[in-house]
C-alpha cells in the first residue's frame, strides 16, 4: 500500500494547472452539508488542513469489503464539471478505505498534478480533529515535483492489488473502462455520469456514427462487438424483447459481468425476471441486476437531486461488488438486495405506484364523500326540499369548504387512535409480545400518511376559508344584508359574542395548521433523520396530540351554542362538526386515562419488558460481593 504521508502546513497553496475550472470552498461547502448528513451516523469532519483552492478537481471515493454495509456519503463538495464531486467517505464501523477515483487513476499521470493519499479510517479516528492532527494527516504532493513515486509508480493506480499483506486488497473502480450497450436515453445518461465520475466510457450501438452526437465526446462510441472487447463490465441498456438480438455477442461477451437496467412495463410481466432472462441467453457472462430503480433524468441531474438507492443483486458476489463500487463512485448508495432471484422484486419496485400511500387515500377519499353527502343534504337538498330554496351554487366551495376540515380532523385523531388501541391491548394482556392483529399493524404503519393526508385536506380548507369572501356569491349576500339593515333602519348589527367566537375560532385554527405543518414537514425523512428518537417523538407524539386538542377547539368555537339549535337539526341530522368530535374526543379521554399514574406506570413497565403473571428471577449479590446460591423470586 502506497501511503504518502507527508502533509501540508496550513494554508499552504498548491499550483493548480487545471484551466477553466472553478473552484468551490470546500470547507464552506462542508459546513453546509453537515446539516444534511446529520441523520447518518457520520462522525463530524473537520475541516480540511488545506484551502479550498489546493484541492484538485477529483473524487474520494470509497471502496470496503462489504459495500452493502455503506453508511454514506460523509461530505460532498460540488466542484465545476466535468469533476462534480469531491467525495470523502467515512464508516464507524470498520476500517475503510479512501482512495483516489476520478479520472486521475486513469488518466496520463502527467496531468496529474495533485492527488490525496490512501488513508485509513483508523487514522482519521486517532486524530480528534484533522487541524490538530496537521501536516501528517493527509498527504497532498504535487506529483511531478515531489519524486516521492517514481514515473513507472506512476503509471500504476495508486490503490490496487498490490496492497501490503493483511491489508485489504482494493480495486480502483474508476478510471476503468465501462461498456454501455445501447444509445437510448438510459445509455447516453448513464454515459454521461459515467464519463463525470472517471469513467472510460465506450458505448456499442448498432449504428455508432448516428449516435456519436448524442454521448459526451469523452465517451467512444462504436459497433457493439468493439464496444464488448474493450471492457469487462457492460450496462445492458436496451430492453428485454431486444436481449435475443445480442445473442451474436455471445462469443465476445463471455467471461464478462452484464448489468441488467432494464424494467418491465407491467409488475410481475413475465415468468422470469429480466435479469434472469439475460443469465440464461448468456451462461458464460455474469449477470448483476442494478439501476433500474434510477431514471434516466436522474443519472443526468445527479444523485443529489434523485433517489439516490441503487438496488443491486447478483448470485457472484465478486461481480456485485464491483458494480457497488461503480455505483458509489458515481454518488449513489448500492444497496445488496442478495442473489439473482430478488430481481424480480427489484423489477417490480419501480412499476409500484404509491403502495404506501393506498390505503390512507382511499381511507381519505371514503370520508370525504360521506362527509360531502352529509353535508350536502343538510346544506343543499335540505332548504330545497324544505323552503323550495336553490342552494346548488354552494357545493362547489362551500359544501367542500365544510368537508375537508372535517375529514382533517378525523383524519388526524385517526393518526392517534390506532396508538391508544395498541396501549389499551397491552394493557388488557399485560404484555408488550403479544403480536396486535394485523389491521392494527397496518393502522400502525400508515400513520405517517393519514397524517399528512390530514395536514393536505387542512391546507386547502385554509386556502377555501380565505377565498370565501371573493366568490359573487358572498358579495351579493353582503348587500343584500346592508340593504336590510337600511331598510330596518339598524344602526347596530354588533353581536359581541359572535365577534369573540370567530376571533378564537380563526386564531386556534390557525395554530392548528401551524403545528401541522410542523408534524408534516419533520416526518419528511430528510428532516426526521437530523432528529433524534426523542426530539422526533417530541414533535410526532406530545406536538402531535397538542395539534389535536387544539383542533377540538377549533372545532369546539365553530359549534358554539349552535349544538343546542333546534333549527341546525336539518332532516334530524346533527350538524357535521359534532360528528366530527366522537373519534378525537374518544383519543383525548383515552389519553388522559393513560397519563393517570396508575394507567401510565402499568403501561411503562409493559413498554420495558414486564409481563403479567410472568416471574424475573434475580440473583442477589452476597455481602461479598460474590452472587449467592439462593434465587428471589420477583413479580415487578
Ligand atoms: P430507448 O431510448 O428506446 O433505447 C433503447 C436502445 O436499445 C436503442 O437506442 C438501441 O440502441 C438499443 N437496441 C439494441 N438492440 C435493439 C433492437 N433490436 N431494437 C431496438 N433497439 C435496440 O430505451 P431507454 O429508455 O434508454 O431504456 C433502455 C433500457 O433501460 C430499458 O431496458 C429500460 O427498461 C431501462 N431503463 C430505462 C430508464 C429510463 O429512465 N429511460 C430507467 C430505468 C431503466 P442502438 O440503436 O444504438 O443499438
Amino acid at each position: 500500500m502506497a501511503f504518502l504521508a507527508e502533509g501540508i502546513p496550513r494554508g499552504d497553496s498548491f499550483p493548480l494547472p487545471v484551466p477553466g475550472l472553478r473552484h468551490q470552498g470546500v470547507n464552506s461547502a462542508l459546513e453546509g452539508e453537515r446539516g444534511e448528513e446529520a441523520a447518518s451516523p457520520i462522525s463530524p469532519i473537520p475541516p480540511l488542513p488545506c484551502r479550498a483552492e489546493d484541492l484538485f478537481p477529483f473524487s474520494l471515493g470509497r471502496t470496503e469489503r462489504s459495500p452493502g454495509r455503506c453508511i454514506g456519503v460523509g461530505v460532498k463538495a460540488a466542484l465545476d464539471k466535468p469533476f462534480p464531486y469531491l467525495n470523502l467517505f467515512q464508516s464507524q464501523q470498520e476500517p475503510v478505505w479512501l482512495h483516489l477515483t476520478g479520472p486521475l487513476l486513469g488518466a496520463p499521470w502527467e496531468t496529474a498534478v495533485l492527488f490525496f493519499s490512501a488513508v485509513r479510517h483508523s487514522e482519521l479516528k486517532c486524530s480528534s480533529s484533522l487541524a490538530a492532527a496537521g501536516p501528517s494527516f493527509f498527504r497532498i504532493c504535487n506529483a511531478d515535483t515531489d519524486g516521492l513515486m517514481s514515473g513507472g509508480d506512476m503509471a500504476k493506480p495508486l490503490l490496487g492489488h498490490g496492497s501490503t499483506e493483511g491489508e485489504p486488497s482494493i480495486t480502483p473502480v474508476a478510471g476503468r473502462t465501462v461498456g454501455v450497450l445501447g444509445s437510448g436515453d438510459f445509455a447516453r445518461s448513464l454515459a454521461i455520469r459515467l464519463v463525470c465520475s472517471g469513467f472510460k466510457v465506450v458505448v456499442g450501438s448498432r449504428n455508432p456514427k448516428r449516435k456519436a452526437g448524442l454521448f459526451p465526446s469523452a465517451a467512444e462510441v462504436t459497433f457493439q462487438v468493439e464496444a464488448v472487447k474493450k471492457t469487462d463490465v457492460i450496462f445492458v441498456a436496451v430492453f428485454r424483447e431486444h436481449y435475443s438480438t445480442l445473442c451474436d455477442l455471445a462469443d465476445v461477451l463471455a467471461g464478462k459481468i452484464l448489468v441488467d437496467v432494464s424494467n418491465n412495463t407491467e409488475i410481475n410481466h413475465h415468468k422470469e425476471s429480466n435479469a434472469e432472462y439475460l443469465a440464461s441467453l448468456f451462461p458464460a457472462c455474469t449477470v448483476v441486476k442494478g439501476f433500474n430503480v434510477v431514471s434516466a433524468w436522474t443519472l443526468q441531474s445527479g444523485a443529489r437531486d434523485g433517489n439516490k438507492q441503487v438496488l443491486i443483486c447478483s448470485n457472484n458476489q465478486e461481480a456485485k461488488r464491483t458494480v457497488a463500487e461503480i455505483a458509489q463512485v458515481m454518488g449513489f448508495t448500492p444497496v445488496d438486495m442478495g442473489c439473482m432471484a430478488s430481481a424480480r422484486e427489484i423489477e417490480n419496485i419501480p412499476l409500484r405506484l404509491l403502495p404506501a400511500w393506498k390505503i390512507p387515500t382511499f381511507l381519505a377519499l371514503g370520508l370525504f364523500l360521506c362527509f360531502f353527502t352529509y353535508n350536502l343534504v343538510r346544506q343543499v337538498i335540505h332548504p330545497y326540499i324544505r323552503e323550495n330554496k336553490n342552494k346548488f351554487y354552494k357545493i362547489p366551495v362551500e359544501v367542500v369548504n365544510t368537508t375537508l376540515p372535517c375529514v382533517a380532523y378525523v383524519m388526524l385523531s385517526l393518526v392517534y387512535l390506532p396508538g391508544v388501541l395498541a396501549a389499551c391491548s397491552q394493557l388488557y394482556y399485560g404484555t408488550k409480545y403479544r403480536r396486535f392483529p394485523d389491521w392494527l399493524d397496518q393502522w400502525l404503519q400508515h400513520r405517517k400518511q393519514i397524517g399528512l393526508l390530514s395536514f393536505f385536506c387542512a391546507a386547502l380548507h385554509a386556502v377555501y376559508s380565505l377565498c370565501l369572501p371573493m366568490r359573487r356569491s358572498h358579495r351579493y349576500q353582503l348587500i343584500e344584508m346592508a340593504v336590510k339593515q337600511a331598510v330596518e333602519k339598524k344602526m347596530n348589527i354588533w353581536v359581541e359574542e359572535e365577534v369573540w367566537r370567530m376571533e378564537i375560532y380563526i386564531s386556534v385554527g390557525i395554530i392548528a395548521l401551524g403545528l401541522l405543518s410542523l408534524l408534516a414537514i419533520t416526518s419528511l425523512p430528510s428532516i426526521a433523520n437530523s432528529l433524534n428518537w426523542r426530539e422526533f417523538s417530541f414533535i410526532q407524539s406530545t406536538l402531535g396530540f397538542i395539534a389535536l386538542v387544539i383542533s377540538t377547539l377549533h372545532t369546539l368555537t365553530y359549534g358554539w351554542s349552535r349544538a343546542f339549535d333546534e333549527n341546525q337539526y336539518k332532516f334530524y341530522l346533527p350538524p357535521t362538526y359534532t360528528l366530527t368530535l366522537l373519534v378525537p374526543c374518544t383519543v383525548i379521554l383515552a389519553k388522559v386515562v393513560f397519563s393517570l399514574p396508575c394507567v401510565w406506570q402499568r403501561l411503562l413497565r409493559i413498554r420495558r419488558g414486564w409481563e403479567k403473571g410472568r416471574y424475573v428471577k434475580f440473583i442477589l449479590p452476597s455481602a461479598t460481593g460474590e452472587y449467592s446460591s439462593g434465587e428471589t423470586s420477583s413479580n415487578v
